[in-house]
């Protein structure tokens, strides 16, 4: 355990339960098809470089950020596996991503010819094409595009196209009419770049929702996926939780102590805005986490584990602490669990989101920096 932090709030990370999410994933997959784990926002809040790591270690061959920051980050902890970086950078940072041998998601034409221009090493930039095949953010979308894009690529033999790959937009969803037609038209676009000379070595789309539900034999994912959510432990919605074909181990625990406890009289009020009224004489547990940790306002009135039984937060959540309504009298540093399980409870990331109207890669991913992160 490492521990070099000096307050009573952290989450844990389980790296076995990352090992096992991705060695069952490994499993799963062909054995020609690589597996690129996804550890972009910092892991979706676990940890990038341990993630990154555990992943290396248990199957992955290559990783993906949103940021050229973060996969430089990578570098300097000195991880040498394939990066991909899935979000467009700036033209004048290709020099950088050159350097770093660290893979880059391209699309426009402009791009290129930029990028070419304030390019001035003699060192192969590895381009990785993104197709729009119906997620509607970032990609080719037409024939002449791709010429285009194709055409600009081929006047400078320092850019190496080495992969070519879409998002889906739907593939965590029961109906399956959207992402076949997703699928059907990269399939075209793959016919496009093929027809312009362009054969990249890496084809990739599925996330990992379209590789838990696609067995080989039904979808072909090509020869890469992109495995990010079920990587931690979660599911990609909660349609698709009652039909995994492996079990996912929950890699992230968030827990904190009371650092105050008091009786307080009926009638008190409790927090900013005095919108708390104790209905009789009530215990009230005080617990540093607050909104500036993540912890939104709006999960004010919902419930956290207090030595293992469901405490209600009561009045609003301050910027660094929370107050909870106890049944009785706590000692102080008594444990609270905020996600994960303590005795016969449990609060998943997943009931948070459903709080919250979000999905549970929003609650992992809002859990902040400052929460230091304890590798197990
Ligand atoms: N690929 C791209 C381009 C993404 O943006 C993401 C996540 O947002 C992923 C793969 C991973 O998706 P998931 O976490 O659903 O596996």
């Amino acid at each position: 355990m490492e521990t070099s932090f000096f307050r009573e709030t952290w989450a844990d990370i389980d790296l076995d339960a990352i090992a096992d999410n991705v060695a069952s994933m490994k499993k799963r997959i062909p054995e020609d098809t690589a597996l690129m784990a996804v550890v972009k926002a910092n892991a979706y809040g676990h940890g990038a470089v341990h993630a990154a790591e555990t992943a290396l270690e248990n199957g992955a061959e290559w990783l993906a950020v949103a940021l050229l920051d973060e996969a430089l980050a990578l570098r300097k902890h000195g991880i040498e596996a394939p990066v991909l970086v899935l979000s467009p950078i700036r033209p004048e940072d290709a020099e950088m991503a050159a350097k770093y041998h660290i893979s880059l998601t391209v699309f426009q034409k402009e791009w290129v010819k930029e990028a070419a221009q304030a390019y001035h090493s003699g060192e192969p930039v590895f381009l990785h094409i993104a197709c729009d095949t119906g997620m509607g953010r970032i990609g080719v979308r037409t024939r002449e595009e791709a010429a285009a894009l194709a055409g600009e690529i081929g006047k400078d033999r320092r850019f190496v196209t080495e992969g070519l790959f879409t998002h889906f937009a739907t593939a965590d969803q029961d109906d399956e009419n959207y992402f076949n037609e997703q699928y059907r038209r990269f399939e075209t676009m793959i016919d496009w770049f093929s027809d312009l000379g362009i054969h990249p070595p890496v084809i990739h789309c599925g996330n990992s929702a379209a590789t838990l539900k696609y067995p080989t034999e039904k979808r072909h994912l090509f020869n890469m996926v992109r495995y990010g959510i079920a990587m931690y432990g979660l599911s990609p919605s909660p349609e698709m939780a009652k039909k995994l074909p492996f079990e996912l181990k929950r890699a992230l625990s968030l827990h904190s102590c009371l650092t105050n406890v008091k009786k307080v009289k009926a009638g008190s009020a409790i927090g900013y805005g005095a919108t708390y009224r104790a209905k009789t004489d009530e215990w009230i547990g005080t617990v540093p986490i607050g909104y500036a940790d993540g912890w939104l306002r709006a999960l004010s009135g919902s419930d956290i584990l207090v030595g293992g039984l469901r405490c209600p937060i009561v009045g609003r959540i301050c910027m660094d602490q929370l107050m909870c309504r106890l049944p009785d009298a706590f000692p102080v540093g008594t444990k609270v669990t905020l996600i994960g399980k303590d005795g016969a409870d449990e609060i998943t990331a997943d009931q948070l989101a459903e709080k919250l109207r979000t999905i549970n890669y929003e609650i992992t991913c809002m859990i902040h920096p400052r929460v230091p992160r304890v590798f197990w």
